[in-house]
């Protein structure tokens, strides 16, 4: 369950808990009141009853039940009896004695002075009342149809504000818990676009004061430290590739002297040959080292312009050739550019040449024939290269690794390399915000996809 849900449920939990016990207090307190002011009302009653019949001579029974019959205070459903000291009925305002009068509950009330009971819905009371020369009984007993309306209204009163406190909780928990929420989901957020590739960014650190601050203000601490230590390795690696170069250089020209010299035995000629050949590998690996840690170390600071593709195109056959006479390179477009910005992109072109160089030489390098096909074309939005050849292919295990530092697929392993041209060539394209895809089959050949953005309008 998400955080935000957790804490908008813990708080309409307590919310309601609160709200339960407030409304249960309110009903248990208006409910005895409620009680309390009818056993009132009753005992007054009887005692008025019982004054006009004892005190007042000229009272007698039927002028009394003609008078509590018509009396303004007479309450719902109202039975009144009184019973004189030797428990003979001396007075009842209804024809009918009731069930709950009784011979024990008058000695009950004689001996405790005052009772209050309930008999099904009706409120009971009974009490000693003190005559001149006698000590009377008196039992009243009515229902409390108003008051039970009112607690019944309530009740139902209590039910709405309730459900409507609840309901109004549960809307501002949420809300709230969203809105405190909200600078983690931020910070989440911004953490998600930091990668190893931009360290540089720093997340926001909000008023910088409270807690989130504090984490966004330590993590952007880690972020400098981690930087600086990401910084320091890569030019590490710089630096000892660059350091390697110059007395591998040396040596090289060394042992070239040496294969030069007339009077070099045979034997001699080919430790010189396999040492010349393991220091041009060495050579090979010290320049791809320094490609990979140069592009990631300079990778913000590259200048881009508008960059020709058919020209980085045809300067990467060339250089490729060169360097290789036996390679051979078929160039072709898909389909002719009818405007001119369609194969026009915005780049650097020494690194796009780079990307060119590696595809196109890994084309020849892993086919029997040395043999590439580069092929241009464009859609609405991109400049589309495609580096074809019929050679060794990759596996579809070995596929997803081979943008990997360092990665080589086994059926590769017989030819020159060390696993680093593909790695800078995925950065490079990555700069670019462009796309590489490749897809292969194993003794059919290899197509390498790289899409660039053109630009959008014809260039005068
Ligand atoms: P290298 O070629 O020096 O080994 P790369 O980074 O250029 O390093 O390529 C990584 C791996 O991808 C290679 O070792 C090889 O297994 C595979 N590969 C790349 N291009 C091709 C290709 N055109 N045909 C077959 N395999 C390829």
């Amino acid at each position: 369950m998400q955080i935000r849900y957790k804490i908008a449920l813990q708080f309409t939990l307590i919310v309601l808990a609160i709200l339960l016990v407030f409304s249960g207090i309110v009903y248990l307190r208006a409910e005895t009141q409620r009680r309390t002011s009818f056993y009132d009302r009753l005992s007054r009653r009887a005692k008025t009853t019982a004054r006009l019949l004892v005190d007042v001579k000229e009272f007698n029974t039927t002028l009394l039940k003609l008078i509590d019959k018509n009396s303004s205070s007479r309450l719902p459903e109202e039975e009144i009896f009184i019973y004189d000291y030797r428990n003979l009925l001396l007075y009842s305002n209804v024809e009918k004695i009731a069930p709950y009068v009784t011979q024990e509950l008058i000695n009950e009330i004689r001996l405790n002075r005052e009772i209050k009971l309930h008999y099904e819905d009706r409120a009971v009371i009974g009490m000693v009342f003190e005559g001149r020369y006698d000590r009377f009984v008196i039992i009243a007993s009515g229902i409390d149809k108003n008051g039970a309306i009112q607690q019944k209204k309530l009740s139902i009163t209590l039910l709405f504000a309730f459900l409507g406190g609840v309901l109004t909780t549960v809307v501002m928990a949420l809300f709230f818990a969203h809105q405190s929420l909200r600078p983690i989901t931020t910070i989440n957020r911004e953490i998600g676009e930091i990668t190893a590739k931009n360290l540089r960014k720093r997340i926001h650190q909000g008023n910088g004061k409270d807690e989130i601050a504090q984490l966004a203000i330590n993590f952007n601490l880690m972020l400098e430290r981690l930087e600086l230590a990401f910084q320091q390795q890569r030019q590490f690696v710089s630096h000892a590739s660059h350091e390697l170069r110059t007395p591998l250089s040396a040596l090289k020209t060394e042992i070239q002297i040496g294969l030069t010299t007339v009077n070099s035995s045979e034997e001699q000629l080919l430790i010189l040959q396999n040492l010349l050949n393991d220091t041009n590998r060495l050579i090979d690996l010290s320049n791809g080292l320094l490609q990979l840690a140069r592009i990631n170390e300079t990778a913000e600071d590259l200048p881009f312009d508008k960059v020709r593709m058919e020209e980085v195109l045809l300067n990467a056959q060339r250089e490729v050739t060169a360097s290789h006479p036996d390679y051979q390179i078929q160039f072709d477009f898909d389909k002719i550019p009818e405007e001119d910005y369609l194969t026009l992109v915005m780049g650097n072109e020494a690194l796009l040449k780079n990307v060119f160089v590696n595809l196109l030489e890994n084309a020849c390098k892993y086919s029997s024939a040395h043999q590439g096909t580069l092929r241009l074309g464009f859609d609405k939005k991109y400049c589309i290269v495609r580096v074809i050849d019929r050679g060794i292919g990759i596996s579809s295990t070995d596929l997803p690794n081979i943008f990997q530092p360092f990665y080589r697929a086994k059926n590769a392993l017989d030819y020159n390399g060390f696993g680093i041209g593909l790695s800078v060539v995925k950065r490079i394209i990555e700069l670019h915000e462009g796309i590489i895809t490749v897809t292969s089959r194993p003794h059919l050949g290899t197509e390498f996809v790289v899409k660039l953005r053109h630009m959008k309008e014809e260039v005068k």
